[in-house]
């Protein structure tokens, strides 16, 4: 079994269609948050890169018959700083004209870098391994949680 997304062949048929759909006209970017605090993410290039990705695959099946493997994927033109930089605050998706969400290729995307690659800062390692353990982010027993209401 697969958790979320490294290539093409792992989004579903409608973010593949979201990317042929794009019109490119930046309303998404405009609305990001994070696109207007200077982070790298920019949800039109999000769209932008699938489409090119699904181009070459296109290209690769043409050629030879079948995919052949290429030595690359999604991330080859998505960064994990781009993916890691959205706050999941769904603008993009709101704004688009055309109901295109860049959202679900972010989110599928970092599922499979969390899931499959254990690819995540520090920081959240340990806040994952409190959850797994104390059922809250925060280093302590789930029998001690009532214990500020005593102090
Ligand atoms: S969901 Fe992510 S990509 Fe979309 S507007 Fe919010 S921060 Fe930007
Ligand atoms: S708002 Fe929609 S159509 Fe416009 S660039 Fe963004 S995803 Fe593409």
């Amino acid at each position: 079994m697969k958790f979320g997304a490294k290539d093409v062949f792992d989004l579903s048929w409608k973010s593949l269609l979201d990317a042929y759909s794009c019109t490119e006209c930046g309303r998404c970017s405009t609305a990001c948050p994070a696109n207007q605090t200077g982070k790298l993410l920019s949800p039109r290039k999000i769209m932008m890169d699938t489409r090119d990705r699904l181009e070459a695959v296109g290209k690769n099946i043409k050629a030879n018959g079948e995919f052949k493997d290429d030595g690359k994927n999604l991330l080859s033109h998505i960064t994990v700083e781009e993916l890691r930089a959205c706050t999941t605050c769904n603008a993009c998706v709101e704004e688009c004209p055309v109901s295109i969400s860049p959202l679900d290729i972010i989110l599928e995307m970092r599922r499979a870098l969390i899931m499959e690659d254990s690819n995540a800062p520090q920081e959240w390692n340990g806040m994952f391994s409190n959850i797994e353990n104390n059922f809250a982010p925060w280093k302590f027993s789930p029998e001690d949680r009532a214990d500020w209401v005593k102090g």
